[in-house]
């Protein structure tokens, strides 16, 4: 009988005689890495994020072959399609979020942000996102074989000054619960006795900014709120309650046609939201909302939805990457330009994916099909045995692909040492399969259970199209519980209608 400090010397020493990989060594032998499993010999796959594409890809890669380690400040997926609803109660927050531990529970997940990346050495310089009791926030490394980018956007505010101090955001859920809960408190605080009805205008007028899918569903959901649940407890407060939604493009929703747009401005004029479009506002201060040409808006809540801008550590990569420079408009970084691989061109053993990548020659939507579609075809390459070697616009020698590639089809090389080919041959060989885009269509609610759909070159703008927009987004959620969970938030707000409290 062995004792257990025997026992774990043997272990210790099984550990060291596995042939490992680099980041293995690493993780192991240095011990930089924190509790990683030690599971056997695996290269290691670094994913940064748990957005769309993230968690496409940690739903699909294989475990057994791969360790797999998750970085991101958030320890969830947000089906972001839906939050705009969770802002006035039609959903749950959690009904819309599958944790990175449930959604693959072989994969090490550390709630951290990823600062820096030495793309030389391999290694992930890392800040947690929990604090210690006296402040500190935990600072570690973590090598990879493999990294995998997809720490998506933010909101831009392109400068504008106020927006970061005084607007309300439509990104992540806790924007969202912000969001919530100040409508909820504007009501409260105009109904307060002694309410000036100047005050009462201010305090309820709220006010969206971006006519994209995101400003116009947030305007669409909150009018149905006021509608159908705020009148029935404030109807002495309902004649001071305005939503306005400010546009600089000269109309909204453009990527449906001019009919459809049009359709969308009608339901809005139909429900009381009030439309301005080619307004570019020049700064939020705490009361008005400066519009150039001079004009002043007061304001209760004001809900900024224009854009997206890169994140810092997309721009850094960008940056300390000299091939990237040709890719980015105006010489400054926005996204990683990605070969049709989704290989990050001129960096060795990395892919980029979602919202913060640029597939070059390719014309792709931000959106959260692309970063998913993408999300699980590069867990698919990885798993086949390809690493992401080089990612350069070049051609792979035509000896080393003409058995593997159909004549004349364009591709890139993948390599490697432990790459098989389908036909069990070793050695050097090329993924044949560039990312193609399968778009499924494009959806958006503008309210009072209306919706534009296009899918598959049909067109529906409506009820009915609403459905559809229902079916859609039930069908398409990452998990049965989800699924099961909507359907209940749904029938709860219709049989009870939506919670009222302000906590
Ligand atoms: P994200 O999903 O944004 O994920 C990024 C992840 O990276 C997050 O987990 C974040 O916490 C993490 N992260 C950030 N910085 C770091 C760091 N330094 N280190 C590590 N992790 C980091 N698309 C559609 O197709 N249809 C829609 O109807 C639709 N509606 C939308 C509604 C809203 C309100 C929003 C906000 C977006 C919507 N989109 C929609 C767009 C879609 O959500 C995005 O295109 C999609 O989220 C992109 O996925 P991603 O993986 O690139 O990034």
């Amino acid at each position: 009988a062995e004792s257990a400090e025997d026992i774990g010397r043997h272990l210790n020493r099984a550990i060291r005689e596995l042939p490992t990989t680099k980041a293995f060594d690493k993780l192991v032998g240095g011990g930089r890495g924190g509790k990683l499993r030690l599971q056997a010999d695996k290269p290691v796959v670094l994913v940064l994020g748990s957005g769309w594409g993230a968690h496409s890809l940690m739903k699909v890669i294989d475990t057994d072959k791969y360790a797999v380690v998750c970085i991101s400040p958030r320890n969830y997926f947000l089906f972001t399609p839906m939050l705009p609803s969770t802002s006035v109660g039609t959903v749950e927050f959690r009904s819309l979020l599958e944790p990175v531990r449930v959604a693959n529970p072989f994969v090490d997940y550390f709630e951290a942000v990823c600062d820096r990346i030495d793309l030389d050495e391999k290694i992930a310089t890392c800040t947690g996102a929990i604090a210690y009791k006296d402040g500190r926030l935990p600072q570690f490394e973590v090598p990879y074989d493999i990294l995998v980018v997809s720490v998506g956007e933010q909101s831009a505010t392109f400068g504008t000054p106020g927006v970061r101090e005084n607007c309300f955001f439509m990104k992540e859920i806790a924007d969202s619960v912000a969001l919530r809960q100040r409508i909820q408190n504007q009501f409260e605080l105009a109904a307060l006795p002694g309410t000036s009805e100047e005050d009462m205008r201010t305090t309820l007028h709220f006010v969206v900014v971006g006519g994209g899918p995101t400003g116009v569903e947030f305007a669409g959901t909150l009018s149905d709120f006021l509608r159908n649940d705020l009148k029935r407890k404030y109807p002495e407060l309902m004649s001071y309650v305005r939503v306005s939604l400010l546009n600089s493009a000269q109309s909204i929703l453009t990527q449906f046609d001019e009919k459809m747009q049009m359709h969308a401005l009608e339901n809005f004029k139909r429900v009381g939201v009030d439309v301005r479009t080619g307004v570019r506002v020049t700064e939020v201060t705490q009361d008005i909302i400066k519009l150039k040409g001079g004009e002043e808006i007061s304001y209760g809540v004001c809900v900024w939805s224009a854009g997206n801008a890169p994140r810092p550590l997309v721009q850094q990569l960008a940056e300390q990457i000299p091939e990237q420079a040709e890719f980015q408009p105006g010489g400054r970084p926005s996204k990683l330009a990605v070969d049709p691989f989704l290989r990050v061109i001129g960096a060795n053993d990395v892919l980029a994916i979602g919202d913060n990548s640029l597939v070059v020659g390719d014309r792709l939507p931000t959106t959260a099909q692309v970063a998913g579609q993408q999300g699980a075809y590069a867990a698919h390459m990885i798993n086949r045995g390809f690493m992401p070697l080089t990612g350069g616009l070049q051609q792979p020698p035509p000896s080393k692909v003409a058995d593997v590639l159909a004549p004349g089809q364009q591709m890139f090389a993948t390599m490697g040492s432990m790459a098989t080919s389908d036909d069990g041959d070793e050695g050097l060989i090329y993924y044949k399969k560039p990312f193609e885009f399968l778009n499924l269509g494009t959806l958006a609610y503008i309210g009072d259970n209306e919706a534009l759909t296009e899918i598959l070159g049909f067109k529906l703008s409506g009820g009915l199209a609403y459905l559809i927009w229902k079916s859609v987004y039930i069908t398409k959620q990452v998990s049965f519980r989800n699924r099961v969970l909507i359907l209940f938030d749904w029938m709860k707000a219709q049989v009870f209608g939506r919670d009222l409290s302000n906590f």
